[in-house]
This record gives C-alpha cells, structure tokens and sequence, in this order.
C-alpha cells in the first residue's frame, strides 16, 4: 500500500463535488475511488467475467435487453440527471439517454450473429473463433457522459467482457445509475461497475492494471497519447476517441440559406463541448460576405438559458475553469464577426462566438471546445480540401454543394473519419464512428462494434490419418 499513500491530496481529493453547471450548485459529492479499490474492482470483474462468457449468447442478449428495458423506464430520470450534472438542454438529454437504450439492443441483436468463420484449406479444417478479451476498461470524458459510456459499455457485454468504467470527475452521476439499473435488470453483480474519481489515480490503475486486457479512451488527445504509451507496456488492447478541429466547407453552388441555418447547431450544439463540432467555417469566397449576412442571424437566434426548458437549444460550459479556457482563444481586442447572447449571473455561460481568422490563428487550429468557430474564405476546390487536412485533427466535417461530382470527390479528398453530405449528422449507433489522424485509433459503433471487444482465434485440424 505504500505506493499509493500520497494518492489524496489538493490535487486528487477523496471525494469530489458535483456541479451544476447551469447554478453553481453542489448536487452530490461522490467518493474517489482508490488504487486499491480499482484494483479490487478489476479483480471482481475478472470473475464475473468468466461465468458472462460461459453462458449461452441468447442468454447473454436477454439479460441486455432487460437493462435496456430499464434504462427506458428511467429515460425522464436519466435525462433530469444529465441536465443537472452536465448542464445539457433536456432535448438533448433524452437523446442521449435514448442513446444508451438502443446501443444496449443494438449489440444485444449483434450477439447471436458474431459468427466465426471456415476457410478453406488443405489437408483439414480452419475455423475461425470470436473470444472475449476478459476485462475493459472504459474511461469516459464529461462532455457526453451517457452516450460516450454506452458506446463501449454495451458492445464489450455483448461480446463477453466485464466492464469497470471511470466516468469524468465532473459527471459521475448518470454513470452511477446506470449501473444500478444493469444490478437491478438481473446483470450479474461485478459484471458492469463504474469507478468515480480522478484520471491520475483511478483512471492510471485500470490503465496500467494487468488483469485489463483493453482500454476504450474517450477525450483529449493529449491524455490519449499518454494512455496508448501506457498500453505499451504489455501491449494492451486500446482504442482512441480524441479531439477535433472539424471543416464545415460551403461552396458557392450550395443551398445557403439551408446551409448557414445548419451552420450554429453544428458548432453550438452541447455549447461546443462537442468531439465533431464543425469549428472551422471554411466558405467560398464568392459567397463569403453572403453567408456570414445569412450566418449572423442564425446564430443570434440559437436559444439559450436554463437547460431544463425544452425550447432550450444550448446550455452553460461545464465548468469555470473550462470557461477560463474558452475565453482564452477569443482575443478581447479583436471584435467577433458574430457574438450572441448569454444570461448573466450563476453558471458557466459564454456567448456564440464566430471569428475571421487566419488558417494559422491558435483559435483556427486547436480544439476550443466551446460555442466558438472560425470563418475562413476559399479560393476553390484544391484551397477547399488543402484547409481542411491542415490540421492533426482528423474526426469529422460537413460538405455543402449541390454538384455531386463535387461532394464524391471531396468526400474522398477529406481526411476524416465522418464526413456528412449537405447535413452535420455524425454519429448513428449503427454505421462506424471514429478518427483519422490525431482524432483516434479504431472505431466504435456500427457492424464492427462488438469485433472490436474480441480476439479473433483460427484453429486448423487436421483431418490426416497420418
Ligand atoms: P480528458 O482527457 O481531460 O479526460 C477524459 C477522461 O480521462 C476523464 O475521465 C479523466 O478523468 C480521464 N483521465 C485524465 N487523466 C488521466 C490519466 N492520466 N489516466 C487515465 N485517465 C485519465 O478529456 P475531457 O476534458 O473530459 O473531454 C474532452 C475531450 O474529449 C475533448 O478533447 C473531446 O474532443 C474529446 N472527445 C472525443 C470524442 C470522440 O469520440 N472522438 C467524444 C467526446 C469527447
């Protein structure tokens, strides 16, 4: 135990409280888990993990419709606790809860039908297995607490896997519930836990812990590399969703007005907290001055103020320091091309902000992560697809043109992992989500999702006598 005697300090406290981004208000303190108690955790999840494994798929996929069942009884519920801890609009916030609901069926239908394989060969037979990897680990960010731990939560079960799940500091709480709904749907006990607690402490021991045989990593990419060189030691199983700095390209030939009234949600939805957030608005120059006059007023109207108001489209940051950081990119000398509105007094509000920058401006190539995009002009198609991969990022964007050559050719030019034709949808529980370059390493979501909880194993026998 001596390792872990300073583990508490200002710095990884024991407990931590939880605020209401929208009030400022303490809504519940919740315990910092220990490195021996994720230590304990992992241990548990490796037993229950071995019975999981052993029974029969549709058993498996039964007892995940159950907790899917139970997150739809408690949808209002789930989604209240999202508005409070995380300060999200409860339009939103149903979404999301809704999203962990029919990530669970989705990967409970995937169970019966994660088939192997019988290759031909001589002088044999070659199959082909799918075995669990045992325990994961699964360490999610703030910014879309319940989606992001569905997304890995569900597809590792189905497939045969223990889950010990480190939520953000900030947002234990709809985390928590989930796993007593998955208790209480019948999921056998150690199977699903969640860990609260800081990233170095709790978050470093599932890390590095031997019985973890893969890392699912939601958020900066500056914790992510540290996490993969983490995973190197014994060449543990990881996969990356990281950072973004996403192109919103607008070509001359586009619908505009459709396309600048898509525009604020694409970078203001979740105030921006938002991995695809297209920030980067690059438009044609021709219709440049066009699309801002077009922008301006769709971005003013973008509603905001008390997340639990349902014509609420966004709510406050998640946190002062967070907003500290925002405001760190907006230059106060500089005016915005477009500045909206935000409510004064408690909570983390900052207004929708739109800048013309340079491609070279630290606020044109880092993550903001906030209610903040850049507009910059291009020439043609070739400066169009050379902005765009500027960038270590490589997560998502939105094409708008009305020349389908174009949107195929730009399509294919973009390096991202998610791009969307004439729209800013990005993330569907059944198609592939995740990063080009800096933005991540593997996918989740989509036909591949419970694969990638797997080992593949092939056995050849040999049908010689002799
Ligand atoms: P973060 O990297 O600060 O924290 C993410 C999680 O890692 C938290 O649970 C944190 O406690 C934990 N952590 C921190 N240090 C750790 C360590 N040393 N060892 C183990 N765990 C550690 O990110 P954040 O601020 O919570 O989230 C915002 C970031 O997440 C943004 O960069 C965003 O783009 C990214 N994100 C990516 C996706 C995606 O799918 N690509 C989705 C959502 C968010």
């Amino acid at each position: 135990m001596h390792a872990y005697a300073n583990e508490h300090d200002d710095a990884h406290p024991h407990q931590h409280d939880v605020v209401n981004p929208a009030t400022e208000e303490i809504i519940a303190t919740v315990p910092a888990t220990s490195r021996p108690e994720a230590d304990a955790a992992v241990r548990r999840a490796a037993t229950a993990q071995q019975r999981w494994a052993a029974l029969a798929p549709g058993d498996r996929a039964r007892q995940l419709r159950r907790f899917a069942a139970a997150v739809d009884e408690h949808l209002e519920e789930l989604a209240h606790l999202e508005v409070r801890e995380a300060g999200h609009p409860i339009g939103n916030a149903r979404w999301e809860a809704g999203n962990a609901r029919d990530l669970l069926e989705y990967a409970a239908g995937g169970i019966e039908r994660l088939t192997g394989s019988q290759i031909p060969v001589a002088g044999g037979l070659d199959v082909t297995f799918h075995e669990p990897l045992g325990v994961v680990a699964v360490i999610a960010p703030w910014n879309f607490p319940m989606p992001i731990a569905a997304w890995a939560l569900a597809p590792a079960l189905a497939a045969g896997n223990a889950v010990v799940l480190k939520p953000a500091e900030t947002t234990p709480l709809t985390a928590l519930r989930l796993a007593e709904l998955a208790l209480a749907a019948g999921l056998p006990d150690g199977l699903f836990q969640v860990l609260p607690g800081a990233g170095p402490v709790a978050g470093d021991a599932l890390v590095r812990h031997p019985g973890v045989a893969k890392v699912v990593f939601t958020g900066s990419t500056a914790v992510g590399k540290r996490i993969m060189a983490a995973c190197a030691d014994d060449v543990k199983r990881v996969t990356l969703e990281l950072g973004g700095k996403s192109p919103n390209i607008v070509f001359a030939d586009a619908d505009l007005e459709r396309a600048a009234a898509a525009a604020p949600g694409s970078f203001l939805d979740n105030t921006g907290q938002d991995c695809c957030a297209r920030s980067r608005i690059l438009v044609q120059r021709e219709v440049y001055d066009r699309f801002l006059q077009l922008l301006e007023p769709a971005v003013k109207s973008f509603v905001v103020g008390d997340p639990a108001d349902p014509a609420t489209q966004m709510g406050p940051l998640i946190s002062a320091a967070h907003r500290e950081r925002v405001r760190s990119y907006v230059p106060e000398s500089a005016p915005a091309a477009i500045r909206g509105e935000a409510p004064a007094g408690k909570g983390y509000w900052y207004p929708a902000t739109v800048l013309e920058a340079g491609p070279g401006d630290r606020v044109a190539r880092e993550e903001v992560f906030g209610p903040v995009a850049v507009v910059i002009p291009f020439e043609d198609e070739d400066e169009a697809v050379r902005l765009a991969n500027d960038t270590a990022y490589g997560l998502s964007g939105s094409l708008w043109t009305r020349d389908v050559s174009r949107a195929l050719r730009m399509s294919r030019a973009v390096a991202a992992g998610n791009l969307s034709v004439n729209s800013h949808s990005s993330v569907r529980y059944w198609t592939p989500f995740g990063g080009f370059k800096q933005s991540g390493l593997g996918r989740e979501l989509g036909p591949g999702a419970l694969a990638a909880f797997t080992e593949t194993k092939n056995v050849f026998i040999s049908t010689q006598e002799d």
